[in-house]
């Protein structure tokens, strides 16, 4: 079949939208989701960093969601007519994923990241037939219909707006599972969240939702203004001592901060804002080596980093679906969205903080 995607051909290149063909429907196991809408993440964008390591050309896209439209197989758990939200791929029988830690999976780069598939890459190629990358994060969403293991479809209420959905599956999965996963926040916990981006409003969604003080700090005032919306505290990154101010409004330190932004500094102003026994954890992939203060872990702090909110996206996407009915989860405020074939602009939009969660929306091109 032949369809509408974004392709990235070269790391310094706009995206360019065109026809891309797929040779055989789904395999054994797979579903073929025609495409409501996907949302632009940093992973996607960061393959222009990747020095080589993500092949191109490839069609990107890692927060599909939209409808089944054939299952591979009787055994998919899936039917024709299903509305899925897609989220990371991985392999089901390492002990990782045995253990239900699929974020830490022994196959997740290769799976999801490095064309590291085991498939046959020569069923989709581009109408020149050249072979396109194997299926970023196994589905390369970017597109009007994604082929996906039936494991990391997550079927989802067809009376949810299913074209925004799709950021359930990493963006908003990793700051949410991050609070309700990796940290376990209660009512009356404290937190700090360091950078008010996609990742970092919903961990101060999910927070709010758990009863729990957040302060949130950025260097927008517009992304604060956001984060007090949703029931934070504001603080700028440019405040003189963080650390004090932090403790000052969490009774002392708090017991859990969240870091999106990789900067070393406001790492290290983090930990000197916990209290004793506090957890640090990091999203965001390190480009330098971190130096910590001296003391920096002293009396039980501790730093982990967290892939994916450590989430079981079966468990996780249902419950985030519940509290958005609920008004208690409301990503939808965080999405514009864009026909897929404003791509760049999407991008563009997307690393000038004009826009939270960019969400691209396929139009049929041959229909
Ligand atoms: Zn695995
Ligand atoms: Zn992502």
């Amino acid at each position: 079949m032949r369809f509408g995607a974004a392709v990235l051909r070269s790391y310094e290149k706009p995206f360019t939208v065109e026809e891309v063909v797929l040779d055989t429907g789904p395999a054994e196991g797979e579903v073929l989701v025609r495409i409501a809408g996907c949302g632009m993440c940093r992973t996607d964008l960061a393959v222009r960093r990747s020095a080589g390591r993500s092949p191109l050309p490839a069609v990107l896209g890692h927060e599909g969601a939209g409808v089944v439209v054939e299952t591979g197989g009787a055994h998919t758990g899936l039917s024709e007519g299903d509305h899925v939200v897609l989220s990371f791929d991985s392999c089901g029988h390492c002990r990782n994923c045995l253990a239900a830690a699929p974020a830490h999976c022994d196959s997740f780069a290769s799976l999801n990241l490095f064309g590291g598939r085991g498939e046959n890459a020569a069923r989709f190629t581009d109408a020149a037939g050249e072979e396109l990358a194997p299926r970023w994060f196994g589905q390369s969403s970017f597109a009007e219909y994604a082929v996906v293991p039936a494991r990391n479809a997550v079927r989802t209420d067809p009376s949810l707006p299913v074209e925004l959905l799709g950021p359930l599956g990493c963006g908003f999965l990793t700051g949410a599972g991050a609070v309700l996963n990796s940290f376990g926040v209660g009512p009356g916990d404290t937190l700090v969240v360091l950078g008010a981006g996609a990742v970092g409003l919903a961990a101060v969604m999910a927070a709010g939702a758990c009863g729990a003080v957040t302060v949130a700090v950025d260097r927008h005032p517009e992304r604060l203004a956001l984060a007090e919306r949703f029931g934070a505290i504001p603080l700028p990154a440019a405040a003189a001592d963080l650390p004090g101010s932090v403790r000052r409004l969490t009774d002392g330190g708090a017991q859990y901060a969240l870091d999106t932004t990789a900067c070393a500094r406001l790492i290290n102003d983090a930990l000197r804002a916990l209290r004793p026994t506090g957890h640090l954890g990091l999203v965001a992939r390190l480009r330098t080596a971190l130096p910590l203060e001296p003391g920096a872990l002293d009396r039980g702090r501790r730093i982990s980093h967290i892939c994916e909110g450590d989430a079981v996206p079966r468990l996780l996407i249902p419950r985030l679906t519940s509290l958005w009915r609920a008004g208690r989860f409301p990503f939808d405020e965080l999405i514009r969205t864009y026909p897929l074939t404003d791509i760049n602009e999407a991008e563009r939009d997307c690393e000038a903080g004009l826009v939270v969660k960019p969400v691209l929306l396929p139009e049929p091109m041959h229909h």
